[in-house]
């Protein structure tokens, strides 16, 4: 039985910076800052460690003034395009357009009226960047929820299509569309009925997903779900926890779904009482040490020599633990025995070594 590769669905392709999303190029990735947008080398700090995780885009809040004028700065030195994020006041839009946004993300509902969104859209048209339309179940337009009395998918999908025939009469076509819920299941269904309909590109997530691992969970599983329908053009896992622990577990997502590999993804065992090495602070300490790494290098660190062996074996690096000692295996071969002490050290060289040749 062959395995499945999912086929994406055709959408329109735009440009966020020199980064190309839609119409089957790479599935990007996003996550957003959380320093104060005001505090500029804070801010690019964290840009610049999000970069290095494989982050394609950011964005910032743009709340303020004080934030607009700070805009200018960390999109002139951010080193990946920048997205600013705009709530509430659409002359902060405008401003971080002229500023050289690369993009803005706007809720057509919070920005106070079409007169507003027009004059965003013509701000964005004439600089020539993309307007992401966000629309949150947790802020839908009023007349939506009488209509449909609470936020449900269908109104979800009804107030992204009012925006983007808004857009599109205006001649407006570089966008691309949110539907977020903090439930899964609405979220899958709002963008499986929008995505039915318009060939936008879309950015997927589950909006509010929560701390670490509920967050990763409830986002692997709504944005995996829609991904493997071949739904989603950029993914941002939002998560109350670091950024980058959101581009981590975005690639672990689409690792997982083979869509877009990078870095090194760790085999382990949950360990039993067969186990006879430590291995739960081995692979911390593996996976810390090769997070820098960008090449996609399958690494096993296994507890014992029942399942340890064959994943090593298929692993490009790999130990198979034993009693206070493991044996290493290169590209399916044994190649020698290894002191537990010894075995972080030696396995972080080999990959190291691996991923520069
Ligand atoms: Fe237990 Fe060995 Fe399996 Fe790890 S590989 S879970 S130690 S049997």
């Amino acid at each position: 039985m062959k395995t499945e590769t999912i086929k994406r669905k055709k959408s329109r392709r735009i440009y966020i910076g020199e980064v190309p999303i839609g119409d089957g190029a790479p599935i990007v990735v996003q996550s957003m800052t959380n320093t104060p947008t005001g505090d500029v080398g804070a801010t690019l700090d964290q840009i610049r460690c999000l970069a290095q995780a494989g982050c394609d885009v950011a964005r910032v809040a743009v709340p303020d003034d004080e934030a607009a004028r700070a805009f200018v700065e960390i999109r002139e030195q951010s080193p990946i395009p920048v997205i600013a994020d705009i709530h509430f006041d659409y002359r902060l839009a405008i401003k971080t357009i002229h500023a050289g946004a690369h993009g803005v993300r706007i809720n057509p509902g919070n920005i106070g009226g079409t007169d507003r969104f027009a004059a965003v859209i013509e701000a964005a048209k004439e600089a020539g960047i993309c307007i992401r339309v966000g629309v949150n179940a947790g802020s839908l337009e009023k007349s939506l929820l009488e209509t449909f009395g609470s936020p449900t998918p269908e109104a979800m999908v009804q107030s992204a299509l009012t925006y983007t025939a808004f857009m599109e009469n205006r001649g407006f076509h570089n966008y691309k569309v949110s539907l977020k819920s903090s439930d899964v299941l609405a979220t899958v269904a709002a963008y499986r009925e929008f995505s039915r309909v318009s060939d936008a590109p879309l950015h997927v997530g589950v909006t509010e997903a929560g701390p670490l691992v509920q967050g990763t969970v409830k986002s692997a599983l709504g944005i995996g779900l829609l991904l493997y329908e071949g739904i989603g053009d950029t993914i941002r896992v939002s998560l109350s926890t670091s950024p980058v622990q959101e581009v981590r577990a975005a690639y672990a997502i689409l690792r997982t779904l083979r869509l877009r590999e990078r870095g090194v993804e760790i085999i382990s065992c949950p360990t039993c009482g067969r186990c006879g090495i430590d291995l739960f602070s081995a692979v911390e300490r593996v996976e810390e040490m090769l997070s820098t790494i960008t090449s996609p290098l399958k690494v096993a660190v296994m507890g014992c020599v029942v399942n340890g062996p064959g994943e090593a074996r298929e692993a490009d690096v790999g130990v198979a633990g034993g009693q206070g000692q493991g044996v290493l295996f290169k590209k399916g071969k044994l190649v020698r025995k290894l002191r537990e002490e010894e075995i972080v050290e030696v396995l972080v060289a080999e990959v190291r070594n691996m991923a520069s040749s």
